[in-house]
């Protein structure tokens, strides 16, 4: 076992019952994420790919298997420290930003270290920090309607990264958006790795976006598989968890 694993499934399974009938929507998932690794996840709609981010952040709880994060058994706390631990190590971006529009973009980001009782001056010098550092510096005080969709995906990043979380876990941030922003928002993510060691998983249904991940896992019948584009500057590494798993798909 690698000593950086940072996220480990193990034999995870999740199953919903839907009107009397089991849906078995992720199958004895193995999985390894290194700590620092960038990832995208793809897949068709349906399959499974927002469930296994949720299970990954703790926001819903897997039916078998194991959750290991930094080597412990995370749903093994109790629900308000899954909460702490939530609040603390995870930060989450979704295909729809999520902002409060009545706030400004300083105001949403500093939410979160408001509602720590943190002190105002302090979360309001943090918040700006990040805003500048995701590229929004001459947009401090502009509302969520007087940004551009680019824009406010770029405040609810900077809003996700206020508790200074261990992984960044984005569900679709480029759903919404065009290819060019898309492809931004992507380099912004990146970006942001390399500055600050943060792991990032991202899904999208763009492969060129995927491209810009390191690890490209497909979400495919309740299986991951990871795949290949066949060129080596892009630095593919196979997670050694999926090794045994034949084949790689090429993208
Ligand atoms: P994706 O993000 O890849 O589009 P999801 O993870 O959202 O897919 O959903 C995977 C499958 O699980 C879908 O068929 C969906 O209908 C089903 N599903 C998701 N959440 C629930 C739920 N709470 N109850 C029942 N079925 C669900
Ligand atoms: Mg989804």
């Amino acid at each position: 076992m690698s000593e950086n694993a940072l996220i480990q499934m193990r034999n995870l399974s999740k199953t919903f019952l839907h009107r009397g009938r089991e849906l078995n929507v992720l199958r004895s998932v193995d999985l390894t994420i290194q700590a620092g690794d960038r990832v995208a996840i793809m897949g068709s709609s349906g399959a499974g790919k927002s469930t296994l981010l949720q299970i990954m952040g703790t926001l819903d709880s897997p039916s078998a298997g194991q959750l290991l994060f930094n080597g412990e058994e995370i749903f093994k706390r109790s629900e308000k420290s899954l909460a702490k631990f939530r609040n603390e190590h995870v930060g989450f971006v979704f295909q729809f930003h999520h902002l409060l529009p009545e706030f400004t973009a300083l105001e949403n980001v500093m939410m979160p270290g408001l509602i720590h009782r943190q002190k105002r001056a302090e979360a309001e010098n943090h918040a700006t920090e990040l805003l500048e550092k995701v590229g929004l510096k001459e947009r401090l005080h502009h509302q969520p309607g007087e940004l551009s969709g680019g824009e406010q995906q770029r405040v609810a990043i900077a809003r996700a990264l206020f508790m200074k979380p261990r992984i960044l876990l984005a569900d679709e941030p480029t759903g919404n958006l065009d290819l060019t922003t898309g492809g931004e928002i992507h380099g912004l993510l990146r970006e942001l790795n390399e500055s600050t060691g943060i792991t990032v998983v991202v899904v999208t249904h763009d492969p060129m976006l995927a491209n810009q991940m390191d690890v490209r896992l497909l979400v495919d019948d309740g299986e991951i598989i990871p795949m290949v584009t066949g060129d080596p500057k892009v630095g593919d590494r196979v997670p050694e968890a999926l090794l045994h798993r034949k084949p790689t798909r090429p993208i």
